[in-house]
């Protein structure tokens, strides 16, 4: 059984009757997941148009709430609104109304820390980098107000909904891609309470400050594989590390706590990165799965795990031989085992096994009974590269996949899957 991730925009500028026959291509569709708020992101990534979008050729993400939702401005902290979002012209009711009679279950998709946040109480909530300097429209996992936002929001959207289970996304500190890519955005977060919790444990926020220093002179003078082992041996860097996914898992266990009294089996389920990278970006799946019952990743191989790893690679290195030493330095910290160039991985990517690794290595650290989906690119490559990672995820550890995403989505691709479900190849 499969679930598939689409934009409200999709809903409203194509309308369920143009949305219904293409989901059916699908075939075992079981999820739907609507997302309910934006995040900063170019619709479709990185280049090319909405395929179907009688309205948009183009639509980009703006960080906003795309649900009907009371305004939280009085708390002090609140998402901005997507103008034009009603009673009359409601996304989430829309699909929701279009499923009742089917048995396809809708689960909205919600982006926690990141988006177009404000408010008086927002600079209390940021995150802060390792220089003094907030990273803009990401809230910090320690910020005090985020979880009470969060569980309110969860709470209205029962009350108007119904809902009573959400895929929570973006549960993690800044990656280095964004608006544009900045490596510094990884270097977080350093506000008072994030540098408070540090003392609690023992650990010195300016000692953690000099050894990124450090880290971060090594990555200047274009010393890749030094860098790399420094960071990944040194013990002040370690236990920042593990404060990091210390604190995501604390955010997640208090978010829960805060939402169990909404609706009797009320549930959040997680969104995380690959393992390979989710250690450095906050995520310890055995302490996440051991609290959420189901866990999604995307193991895009074609897009070096959903990372811009080229966006990365060509920050930090310029010349062609610079960049090599940089890939493989960088393959070497992730522990990705594939003897692979920099100039094969940016004309095709990682390889297949890239799916059934990162899938197997997400059962073996997940607690167990643990449902796990694979996520699927499912935009921008060819119909047969589509079909190998669904087989790929299917003979994997995983037990379903998720696709992504709906909008994004050719018809050959639909097609692709309609061909395999209903023959057993493309
Ligand atoms: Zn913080």
């Amino acid at each position: 059984m499969s679930g598939i991730h689409i934009h409200p925009h999709d809903i409203l500028d194509e309308g369920m009757s143009n949305i219904i026959p293409h989901l059916e291509k699908l075939r075992d569709l079981q999820y739907l997941f609507p997302q309910i708020n934006t995040i900063f992101e170019r619709n479709p990534v990185p280049i090319g148009s909405l395929p179907r979008n009688p309205v948009h050729s183009v639509v980009y993400g703006n960080g906003t709430m795309q649900i009907v939702a009371p305004s939280y401005s009085d708390r002090g902290l609140d998402l901005r609104r997507e103008p034009g979002i009603s009673a009359d012209r409601d996304p989430l009711m829309i699909i929701k109304k279009a499923m009742v009679d089917t048995n396809i279950e809708v689960v909205p998709w919600a982006n926690i820390l990141n988006g177009h946040f404000e408010g008086d109480r927002l600079q209390h909530n940021q995150v802060i980098d390792y220089v003094g300097r907030p990273v803009q429209h990401w809230l910090c996992p320690n910020g005090p107000d985020v979880i009470e936002l969060w569980a309110q929001v969860f709470a209205d959207l029962f009350k108007r909904y119904g809902f009573t289970c959400v895929m929570i996304d973006r549960i993690r500190f800044p990656d280095w891609a964004g608006t544009a890519i900045d490596p510094t955005q990884v270097l977080t977060c350093f506000c008072e309470h994030c540098q408070k919790g540090m003392h609690t444990i023992g650990l010195d926020p300016d000692a953690v400050r000099q050894a990124i220093g450090s880290w971060v002179a090594l990555l200047g003078e274009k010393q890749f594989d030094t860098a790399g082992y420094f960071a990944r041996n040194n013990e002040v860097l370690a236990a920042w590390f593990r404060f990091r996914q210390d604190s995501v898992s604390a955010f997640i266990a208090r978010l829960i706590e805060h939402t169990s009294s909404i609706a009797p089996g009320f549930t959040l389920w997680i969104d995380l990165w690959p393992p390979a990278y989710s250690w450095f970006l906050g995520q310890d799946y055995a302490e996440l799965t051991a609290m959420a019952p189901t866990v999604k990743h995307f193991p895009y191989h074609k897009l070096g795990g959903g990372a811009d790893v080229q966006g990365l690679i060509e920050s930090l290195a310029s010349a062609d031989a610079e960049r090599e030493a940089a890939f493989s330095a960088f393959l070497n910290f992730f522990d990705l085992p594939y003897p692979l160039s920099y100039a094969e991985f940016t004309a095709d990517g990682f390889p297949i096994e890239f799916v059934r690794d990162q899938n197997d290595l997400v059962r073996r650290k997940s607690a167990p009974g643990t449902r796990i989906f694979s996520g699927v690119q499912m935009w921008n490559l060819p119909p047969e590269n589509l079909v190998d990672a669904i087989c790929a995820a299917e003979e994997s550890a995983a037990d379903d996949v998720l696709y992504y995403c709906y909008g994004w989505a050719t018809d050959d691709l639909f097609e692709a899957v309609r061909n395999l479900r209903d023959k057993g190849t493309h």
